[in-house]
């Protein structure tokens, strides 16, 4: 039965239609009763009209706060079934760049502040058995069911207490579970475990028609594969069955410095390629970064212990124009292998060609690990520096001509000055599911390129929105232009010419998935790839 509240803030929402000229069937919003909230409220459609970017503001017409898988479906159930129609988006954490949750005409679904905190994660399986998963293997192992809006930081905080961990992650874990799965979501463990994509079993999808189905790789797996990497156009996900590990206590973290851009790559490649090996034999994580100016270094060398001699960094070649790279590893244990980590991390470095007088290491709880970026982010908050625009750009590079972006773009387009950190890292594609909505080069090994700058007003012209949109337009040009070919991670296209370029032979089942789903066009239409049908 709806309650009270509902149907008078579903009168108002519809007399707000209204007024904008958008009728929608009064026997639809009226009629329906929500057990979360669905609000107008000036404050609330001002929160998810931005998002990380910063760069577009779009208010929708109203917000709702769903406090189940039936009030999602209830609202797009309206919009599919409505004479007028209406968009629909679902809004992770907000922390796209370029509005792709925004809802123009339309209502913005807060995935994350569901209402209801009941069963938004209920654990799965048996938490004492040894996970074994390969690619395409039937899950033998844990797995937990969460709420799509969760925050990953929040499954993180749930698992642990059963000794349990996903085993993907992104670097930075504020980011909502259906936001990520939306996309890929990456960090240095893909080379091994692939994507996060790469480790779910099964979903739960509100599909455009206002339908809830579940999906895995064995029913409805059609649905299944289009959610994933589908950038929200199928479908919502109000469940993911996610993957678990036993989760370690601690992480052994060190970085090593390159002056040689072809060592750097060599290096981080044959790491990658000890993926499959017992964990005694590769590292757990393989990430990188490229140091255009001194002042990156800086920040984050202090909170690492060096072993050997205190570096000076300008004797390195970064003082004078010169590039440095920036190995980045991990090794996680716990206590039945503190005895040999040691051991294991030194037999792995002896192959490695980075300048030697450069190992630094930390030492560090895994939790505290996961949630590194996090730390940033709170020093970063209090001199005001989080809420600003960021124009990023995050690129996936062939493996063949990543010497020649090295070249162009980071010895290149970028000068000397960076304004945020760029990261550089290897993963297989053999990891990625070909049929996931995802695409990635056209090569067993590609790497992401992440430019993840911020513009501020700091009266520096290399720190301006515009200069930086008008740095990643020319990096942009130089891809085309010098036939590398790039594809856009967290990609933000204008025109439907670019996202076919975009999909390329995924596009005519990416087309035909859309009509299967969301017939009306109504889902995700910041991503700007499909015009609504009404
Ligand atoms: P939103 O931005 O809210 O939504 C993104 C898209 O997904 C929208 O189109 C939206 O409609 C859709 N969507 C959201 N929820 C759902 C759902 N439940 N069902 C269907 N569609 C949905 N990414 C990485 O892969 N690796 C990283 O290491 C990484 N680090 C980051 C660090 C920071 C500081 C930031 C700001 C972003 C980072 N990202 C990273 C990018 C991140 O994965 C994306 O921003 C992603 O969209 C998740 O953000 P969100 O949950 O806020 O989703």
């Amino acid at each position: 039965m709806p309650t009270t509240k509902p149907l008078i803030l579903s009168f108002v929402i519809y007399h707000l239609l209204s007024t904008v000229g958008l009728t929608v069937d009064p026997n639809g919003l009226l009629g329906l009763g929500f057990d979360g909230q669905l609000s107008v409220d000036a404050a609330d459609v001002e929160t998810v009209s931005l998002d990380f970017g910063r760069m577009t503001q779009v208010k929708p017409l109203a917000v709702l706060h769903p406090a189940s898988a039936d009030d999602i479906a209830g609202l797009v159930r309206t919009a599919y079934q409505s004479a007028q129609g209406f968009t629909v988006s679902a809004r992770g954490h907000g922390h796209s760049i370029n509005g792709q949750a925004h809802a123009t005409d339309g209502v913005v679904i807060a995935m994350s502040s569901s209402t209801s905190k009941r069963n938004r994660i209920s654990l799965q399986g048996n938490p004492a058995a040894r996970p074994t998963l390969l690619l395409g293997d039937k899950p033998s192992c844990s797995y937990m069911d969460v709420w799509g809006g969760e925050l990953w930081i929040d499954v993180l905080n749930s698992t642990l207490e059963y000794g349990l961990a996903p085993r993907s992650w992104t670097d930075y874990l504020y980011l909502s579970v259906g936001g990520t799965l939306s996309n890929a979501g990456i960090s240095g463990q893909a080379f091994n475990h692939g994507p996060q994509i790469t480790n779910v079993y099964e979903l739960d999808v509100v599909t455009g028609k206002g339908e809830v189905v579940t999906c895995s790789n064995e029913h409805n797996s059609e649905l299944f594969h289009a959610v994933l990497g589908g950038l929200g156009q199928f479908g919502i996900i109000t469940r993911a069955r996610i993957a678990l590990e036993p989760a370690p206590q601690r992480v052994r973290w060190i970085r090593v410095l390159y002056s040689n851009f072809s060592a750097f790559t060599k290096d981080q490649e044959y790491l990658i390629s000890l993926h499959g090996n017992p964990s005694t034999d590769r590292f757990d994580y393989v990430e990188g970064f490229v140091i255009v100016d001194e002042g990156l270094i800086n920040n984050w060398r202090s909170s690492f212990f060096s072993p050997r001699n205190p570096v000076k960094i300008s004797s390195l070649g970064a003082a004078n124009g010169g590039v440095l790279y920036c190995l980045e590893v991990t090794k996680n244990y716990d206590e039945s292998t503190a005895d040999t980590v040691d051991q294991e991390v030194g037999a792995l470095l002896k192959k490695l060609d980075f300048i030697p007088t450069t190992i630094f290491t930390t030492d560090i709880p895994y939790l505290d690990f996961l949630d590194r970026v996090h730390k940033a982010e709170l020093k970063l908050r209090s001199k005001g520096l989080w809420d600003v625009p960021h124009p990023w750009l995050n690129l996936f590079v062939p493996k063949s001509r990543i010497a020649d972006f090295d070249r162009g773009v980071f010895k290149g387009i970028l000068g000397n000055k960076t304004s945020g950190p760029i990261l550089i890292y290897p993963m297989n594609k053999n990891k990625w599911d070909h049929r996931s909505s995802v695409v990635t080069p056209d090569e067993d090994i590609f790497y992401l390129v992440g430019l993840l700058r911020s513009a501020l007003d700091s009266g520096e012209e290399t720190q301006t929105m515009e200069y930086l949109n008008n740095q990643n337009r020319q990096i942009l040009r130089f891809c085309n232009e010098a036939g590398i070919k790039v594809k856009h991670y967290l990609p933000n296209h204008s025109t439907q010419e670019e996202w076919k370029a975009h999909f390329g032979e995924k596009w005519d089942l990416f087309v035909k998935r859309k009509m299967e789903f969301d017939p009306k066009r109504i889902l995700a239409t910041g991503q700007r790839i499909f015009q609504p049908a009404f």
